[in-house]
């Protein structure tokens, strides 16, 4: 991680999935979360065939397999992305293969479907082939019944992109959130596709009334959490924004309000991962 800047975060990310371990984390009615492969990717298994959550990178194809295969001997058939970044849907075109269904929102396929630059990773998506392609897409909510779950799709509007879902399983109480939730380490966010610090804290709020303290939260990325980690993520971004924007008002530049070190009481839990407190503060700043 420590070159990440250097060498930029796309490669890093890869190169990080090329080398991690599959780790699988079992919670409750046939969910478990499988972590290693840039974004928390959820799996429902059962007699319909097992039901994935985002993709991860495809170097990590093998160990993923693996660790479905330990899971139960279900073919895969369905794969929701919880967004369109590369981290969350570079597998979809393996998964399809397999035999996958894909569904998401609509501007996932968008941007998808043609080169996208990411400004913040300094990086230009090609376009996807084909079979990476969600083919059931929807626009502010979509239902499904799977493996004896309900499940519910709803569109966050922008947020850490213009595609986020919240993914709910219903009888299970647990719900993915995606990249609207990092925990312990500071958001990416997606200014180029539509996100925004203010989106970012929207979503978090909506997060928060979508739970209760049973729910079980998996995060985009970060370890498996609950109602109180999305409200200290809430108190941390607005905390922050808030010092961002006091700095931005009084006329100091980008650089003069990464200097004031705006996020220094948080640095030492949040700042630890890709996301460096500077390049946070440049994200904030942004948006405000
Ligand atoms: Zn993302």
């Amino acid at each position: 991680m420590k070159n990440a800047q250097s060498k930029g975060i796309v490669p890093t990310m890869i190169d990080d999935a090329a080398q991690a371990k599959v780790k699988t984390y079992p919670l409750r009615r046939g969910i478990s979360v499988l972590e290693g492969s840039g974004g928390n990717i959820a799996v429902l298994t059962g007699k319909d065939g097992k039901l994935l959550i985002d993709s991860g990178f495809t170097v990590s194809k093998v160990r993923i397999v693996e660790a479905l295969d330990n899971l139960s001997a279900d073919p895969i058939t369905q794969l929701i992305n919880t967004h369109w970044h590369v981290d969350h849907t570079d597998g979809n075109a393996w998964i399809h293969s397999a035999g996958a269904t894909i569904r998401a929102h609509e501007n996932t396929k968008k941007h998808l479907s043609t080169s996208t630059r990411v400004e913040g990773w300094q990086y230009t998506f090609p376009p996807s082939p084909a079979g990476a392609l969600p083919t059931t897409i929807f626009n502010e909510e979509h239902h499904l019944h799977h493996n004896d779950t309900s499940i519910a799709l709803k569109y966050y509007g922008p947020a850490h992109t213009d595609s986020d879902i919240s993914v709910v399983f219903e009888e299970a109480d647990v719900i993915h959130v995606g990249d609207t939730l990092w925990n312990g380490i500071y958001p990416f966010i997606d200014y180029s596709t539509g996100g925004s610090i203010d989106g970012m804290i929207c979503a978090t709020e909506r997060n928060l009334s979508m739970v209760t303290d049973k729910t079980i939260v998996i995060p985009g990325h970060g370890p498996v959490g609950n109602k109180a980690t999305l409200a200290e993520f809430r108190d941390m971004l607005t905390t922050i924004r808030n010092n961002v924007a006091v700095l931005k008002k009084q006329g100091k530049s980008l650089d003069e309000t990464i200097a004031a070190r705006p996020t220094a009481p948080h640095d030492a839990k949040w700042g630890q991962f890709l996301i460096t407190p500077a390049f946070f503060v440049t994200l904030v700043y942004s948006g405000v």
